[in-house]
């Protein structure tokens, strides 16, 4: 009896695992068409200097405009295409919007840079930086220093001389390199060292711990001292206050992204957006009293 009722669980864990699976083999369907159809836009948040109070740059952000659900976001989508070939196909998508969005903000007079995060299924496949390349060469009125690829230290891990080789061959031409999410992933010194990047993303658990705790903090000042040695940009994400901002300021981290100065918005409306952006006069009259 024990064995049958064990058995009968066995079979039990066996449809969980398979509805779980099927789930997943819905979503990615769902997201497949939706990738067709047109449902998928890239926001864009902005980055900007706290001493000059200027739009440096953006990070593009994918959205699906779902026409019953609204607006979700990536973590509710993104995990089901993980290791698929619809992982390559919005790749696609992502890198070919992004640089029309370039050649649309140039139009309008915008010139900046344009941070897109690069799947870590891309990273790993061969001839990643020709596809990068092929792409660029269909937007002439792109700079390749107007592309930034933001790469979590977790995707350069997997196969650290492939990666290290592709994105040198990217930033010879210009092409910008940023470290996502830096200090969350599982990766030492000794690999950072090898990865030829242009700036660190502070991650925003960071931004936030730094103003409750001291560790926080000193791990904050840490980086922006690792950043400054290796001679990396760094940018701060998640920026909510303009408290946060000017300590980050104060510790030498200059730039700075986060819904403190703007959320995600319809790359439509970023130029109108920059155009109108004033930085608070109080984080301006801190920045004026910054050491050099
Ligand atoms: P990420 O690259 O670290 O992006 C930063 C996330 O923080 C974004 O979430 C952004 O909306 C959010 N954020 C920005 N400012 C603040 C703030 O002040 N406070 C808080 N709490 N959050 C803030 P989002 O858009 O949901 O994206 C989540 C992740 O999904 C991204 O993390 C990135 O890893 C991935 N992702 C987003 N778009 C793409 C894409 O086009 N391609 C790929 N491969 N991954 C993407
Ligand atoms: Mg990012
Ligand atoms: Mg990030
Ligand atoms: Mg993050």
């Amino acid at each position: 009896v024990a064995k049958q009722a064990g058995g009968n669980r066995l079979r039990a864990f066996d449809s969980v695992q398979e509805s779980a699976r099927q789930n997943l083999v819905e979503q990615r369907a769902r997201f497949d068409a939706a990738l067709n159809d047109g449902e998928l836009a890239l926001y864009l948040q902005p980055k900007v200097n706290m001493r000059t109070g200027t739009v440096v740059g953006a990070e593009a952000l994918v959205r699906w405009v779902h026409p019953d659900k609204g607006l979700l976001l990536p973590g509710e989508f993104l995990p089901a295409i993980d290791g698929t070939e619809t992982a390559v196909a919005f790749s696609e998508w992502v890198l070919d919007s992004a640089l029309s969005h370039i050649d649309s903000l140039r139009r309008q007079g915008l010139e900046i840079q344009v941070s897109i995060n690069i799947h870590a299924d891309q990273l790993r496949h061969r001839g990643f930086a020709e596809w990068v390349l092929a792409h660029l060469g269909r937007h002439p009125g792109v700079r390749p220093n107007q592309l930034d690829l933001e790469i979590t230290e977790n995707a350069a891990l997997y196969d650290v001389n492939y990666v290290a080789g592709e994105l040198a061959q990217l930033r010879a031409i210009g092409v910008s390199v940023s470290l996502d999410d830096f200090g969350t992933g599982y990766s030492s010194l000794a690999y950072l060292r090898r990865l030829p990047i242009d700036q660190l993303k502070l991650d925003q658990s960071y931004v936030l711990g730094m103003m409750q705790n001291s560790a926080d903090q000193a791990i904050v000042q840490g980086v922006i001292g690792l950043a400054r040695s290796f001679g990396y940009r760094i940018v701060a994400e998640g920026v909510e206050s303009v408290e946060q901002g000017i300590l980050l300021a104060h510790m030498g981290c200059l730039i700075a992204q986060g819904h403190g100065i703007a959320a995600p918005m319809p790359a439509e409306r970023f130029a109108a957006w920059a155009a109108a952006w004033r930085a608070p006069a109080d984080w301006m009259e801190s920045a004026r009293r910054l050491p050099d």
